[in-house]
């Protein structure tokens, strides 16, 4: 297995590929003891609230469930799942676990490249926004409309927007890619059979 540091490196490769930035609990059970504390100590993995779907380990239909969670009476967190095929399973808590890749942390320890910096905020054409972005330069044009990035209220060919506010829509977009890129992948590994 890998050591501690090329271990979180190849996490924040990871988390800027299509794969994405979350990290389930049956993954991390295939790390070797302690690794997931350490990563937390490092600050390169931060703790997410718990998922409400998650593959069923009663079987190995890899199929997604969503268990009824409880509290039990001594205060315990209690969850169990009518499988199809097992019957009623405990669901361990831990199983609920999700993480996530901190990107600034791994930027900060030189694992991965800084996105670009630009460090004025200068003011852009909406069509040089648009290319930066990756987008048609409508667009740019609907975004500075409804407000959702910097401009300098001229409308038509005078208008100029802030290329920091248009890294920042092109930012959260990959965001969203990369979400919806994870779910997709989440759905791929449910057919990896050797989780048990
Ligand atoms: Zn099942």
């Amino acid at each position: 297995m890998m050591e501690l540091e090329e271990h979180a490196k190849s996490l924040a490769k990871r988390a800027k590929s299509r794969v994405g930035n979350v990290i389930v609990a049956y993954e991390v059970k295939k790390w070797p003891e302690g690794r997931l504390e350490q990563l937390l100590k490092m600050r390169v993995l931060r703790s997410l609230p718990d998922a409400d779907e998650i593959r069923c380990p009663g079987c190995t239909e890899r199929h997604m469930i969503v268990p009824i969670r409880t509290i039990l009476p001594n205060g315990e967190p209690y969850s169990e799942h009518l499988c199809g095929k097992e019957g009623l399973i405990e669901i361990p808590a831990f199983l609920f676990k999700r993480w996530q890749i901190v990107i600034e942390k791994m930027i900060e320890l030189g694992y991965v490249a800084a996105p670009i910096a630009s460090e004025t905020d200068e003011f852009i054409t909406v069509t040089e926004a648009g290319i930066l972005a990756g987008v048609h330069k409508g667009t740019v044009s609907k975004w500075a409309d409804a407000g959702q990035i910097e401009h300098n209220g001229v409308k038509g060919r005078g208008r100029k927007v802030s290329k920091a506010s248009v890294l920042m829509m092109k930012h959260e977009r990959e965001e969203k890619q990369a979400q919806g890129d994870y779910e997709e992948y989440r759905r791929d590994i449910e057919n990896i059979p050797d989780m048990h």
